[in-house]
């Protein structure tokens, strides 16, 4: 063969290469559309049926001179270049996620800032009761250093017998007593109608472990600009406890912590079984806030102390627990919260680690 002719020869392949590349990238965006539709209606993106039936047709058209083997090596490659197309777009960053913003997200309330380094300390009864128990915490809180006071007014209970909270009015005794010791609030809003109302009296809403998949909820969480601390499930993987701040992110409040309260396992000696891999493994793979709820993952007064070391030790932003002027007598988790000298000894305890 003449170079003239090898010349002519390669000519033609490098053009007949670019027109292969151009119809693979034109297959590949109809697979970017496949698997976009997939998406929608919910279906697996991997479908053997369908690739052995593409297969079989181009087997069947096959005349040479590639035997039937290369052919069917040569798509199985393409079919999984294409597979993976659709499995990467499916994960796209999320929001949340630490590879769309390097830096930790710093959340404001007032002069307290969670997600900077300092841990905070969120304390305060399970359910705000009345007046005078709440006022009495306040006090204790502002005495001891504490600037974010809990109480819950809107109670997810096991049982319909139970205390239920004082609804809005609960609220307001919350703010009353906050703002007489200059504290901030938090506390659980369980319906979608009472996020925006709630801007007007709590400072941070919180949103609680049984509502962590209420779509709805967390819709019009991402709505307003209070910031949401968000409990993982009782029984929420890590995956979807991101993937529900992120239903908070996406509409446009950034201002969002994540809290774990301890999950379902079949362990009895504590209410639930605090998860402390959950705080290293949220730091890595969220810019948020992560703290540790220690009062309800433990449900015991004696290990609240090393729990919170532990949290603390293992990267959270802060800690929650509860606090009551006389447990015996609470209206809700009368057994696991603190009273006034379990609390200073608890905060001791802690401080005395230097972790806090
Ligand atoms: C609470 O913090 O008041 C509460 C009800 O906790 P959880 O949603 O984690 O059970
Ligand atoms: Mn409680």
């Amino acid at each position: 063969m003449s170079h003239k002719n090898l010349d002519v020869l390669r000519k033609k392949m490098d053009s007949v290469n670019v027109q292969l590349l151009e119809l693979l990238s034109q297959r590949a965006r109809i697979v970017q559309e496949i698997g976009q539709e997939k998406e929608k209606q919910g279906v697996p993106k991997f479908d053997p049926v369908r690739e052995k039936s593409m297969l079989d047709d181009l087997i069947a058209r096959n005349d040479g001179p590639f035997d039937d083997e290369s052919i069917r090596h040569l798509f199985k490659q393409i079919f999984q270049a294409s597979l993976k197309l659709q499995i990467e777009a499916e994960h796209k960053e999320l929001l949340v996620s630490r590879k769309s913003q390097k830096e930790n997200t710093v959340v404001t309330v007032g002069a307290t800032s969670v997600g900077n380094g300092k841990p905070l300390i969120i304390a305060g009864p399970c359910s705000v009761e009345s007046y005078d128990q709440v006022r009495k915490v306040a006090a204790l809180l502002k005495e001891t250093g504490i600037t974010v006071m809990r109480g819950g007014a809107f109670k997810p209970r096991t049982s319909p017998y139970d205390f239920q909270g004082l609804g809005i009015e609960g609220l307001k005794i919350l703010k009353e007593a906050a703002s007489e010791f200059g504290l901030k609030t938090i506390s659980e809003i369980v319906d979608p109608a009472h996020i925006e109302l709630a801007g007007e009296y709590i400072d941070i809403i919180q949103i609680g472990a049984r509502n962590m998949q209420n779509f709805e909820l967390l819709k019009a969480a991402g709505e307003v600009r209070t910031p949401i601390l968000l409990k993982r499930g009782l029984a929420a993987t890590l995956d979807e406890f991101l993937h529900s701040a992120e239903y908070i992110l996406s509409r446009g409040n950034t201002q969002v912590m994540l809290i774990e309260r301890g999950i379902r396992t079949y362990e009895k000696a504590t209410r639930n079984t605090l998860d402390i891999s959950a705080v290293p493994i949220l730091k890595l793979e969220s810019h948020l806030p992560v703290l540790v709820d220690v009062t309800h993952s433990t449900g015991r007064k004696d290990i609240l102390a090393p729990c919170a070391k532990a949290a603390l030790a293992a990267g959270a932003d802060g800690v929650m627990l509860e606090v009551h002027p006389d447990p015996a007598t609470a209206l809700s988790d009368a057994a696991q919260q603190l009273n006034f000298a379990e609390f200073r000894s608890f905060l001791a305890e802690v401080k005395d680690s230097g972790l806090l």
